[in-house]
């Protein structure tokens, strides 16, 4: 009935149709209010019972503990690089794991306000594993730990939270949040853009720990990259991205719906093992990550020939198969398979490079 592709991009990434089709049905007249989401003023009714919807919904979903606070932010992921050190900065120290670039972005990022050492790094093999830490590897005095759990360009994650000695743990779970069950009470803070697994660009969700919202920054933080700013505000300082919180809260909808975090975990293990295990029994394709380190959202591979690859995202866009193409850093391919990638779409994409290694081994 329709002519939706395969979405296979890394974000912003692929929403389920459910939600697409109810946001379409809504447009014209939210909940009889006689206008969309994007007309009605923040603080109405309408809007007041959608941000705590999606905020309530959050909460369940993640099984957030009480003392935690959920911001509905902008500026993105990267916003967070600054607003974490500016925000937690105590006694000016802070670690950092490098498994990415997004993680080293964060780690330069944050240089600029406190003294930051890299505790950590697989850049020597092109974040293509994640290092070994030990507790004694952290500095105790750091005001906090910061690493990135799913590395959305290389494909990687962490299995479980790094032992960090009990140090403050911060975490960018852009690409991976509501993928599998957290236990946030691990976490002093949790970010994540929204534009992967969470509904669409322009909204970023942090999780916080009460006691880290702080009224004594230092005097240069901007307003709006105060985290109390908005804690003391509900996130309606100043107008929210309203939109991509109404998307939000219709995605946490449908995620509660198809069972919570262990039933998506289930389905995202079912849908990766699909890939890989083709992958680790193909003569033309191979992954570029080995087991133990292997994301469950993003799974790159290549043929090992550019000019084959090429090929291969060429049929694959025609044949509906699309945003197929490596980061621009590694090159190759990479198929994001987010929550809202239907297992009917991995099975079918398996089907299709079946087809096309044998017609070019
Ligand atoms: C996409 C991504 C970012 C950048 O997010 P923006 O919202 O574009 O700033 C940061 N970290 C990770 C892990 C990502 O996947």
């Amino acid at each position: 009935m329709n002519n939706r592709v395969y979405n296979f991009s890394a974000g912003p990434g692929v929403i389920f149709e459910d939600v697409l089709k109810k946001a379409a049905d809504e447009m014209m007249n939210q909940n009889g209010s006689g206008m969309s989401v994007m007309e009605m003023s923040h603080r109405s009714k309408w809007f007041e019972d959608i941000i705590n919807g999606a905020e309530a919904l959050l909460r369940e979903v993640m099984a957030i503990p009480d003392n935690y606070k959920v911001l509905f932010l902008q500026g993105g992921a990267s916003s967070q690089f600054a607003m974490i050190p500016m925000n937690l900065k105590k006694n000016g120290k802070a670690d950092y794991i490098q498994t990415g670039v997004w993680a080293k972005k964060s780690y330069q990022e944050a240089k600029k306000f406190i003294d930051c050492r890299v505790v950590a790094s697989s850049e020597d093999k092109t974040y293509t594993y994640i290092p070994e830490t030990k507790p004694e590897d952290f500095n105790k005095d750091a005001d906090y730990v910061h690493f990135c759990y799913n590395n959305t360009i290389y494909g990687t994650k962490f299995n479980g939270e790094p032992d960090v000695g009990g140090i403050d743990l911060v975490c960018d779970m852009s690409s991976c949040i509501l993928s599998e069950p957290v236990d946030v009470s691990k976490y002093a803070l949790i970010y994540a853009g929204a534009q992967k697994n969470m509904g669409p660009a322009g909204l970023t969700v942090v999780i916080i720990r009460e006691d880290l919202i702080r009224e004594d920054v230092e005097p240069y933080v901007p307003v709006m990259f105060r985290y109390k700013t908005h804690a003391d505000n509900g996130s309606m300082y100043n107008t929210p991205p309203t939109y991509a919180i109404y998307i939000c809260k219709l995605v946490l909808e449908k995620v509660k719906e198809l069972g919570g975090l262990e039933a998506m975990k289930k389905i995202n293990e079912q849908k990766a093992a699909m890939l890989y295990d083709f992958l680790d029994s193909s003569k033309l394709f191979r992954p570029t990550v080995s087991a133990p380190y292997r994301s469950l959202m993003n799974i790159p591979f290549v043929t090992g020939d550019k000019e084959l690859d090429a090929k291969f995202i060429k049929e694959a866009t025609e044949a509906g198969f699309v945003n197929l193409k490596g980061h621009r850093s590694v090159g190759g391919m990479r198929a994001s398979l987010y929550n809202a990638m239907p297992v009917e779409g991995v099975a079918a994409l398996v089907g299709f490079m079946k087809d096309f290694e044998r017609k070019n081994a």
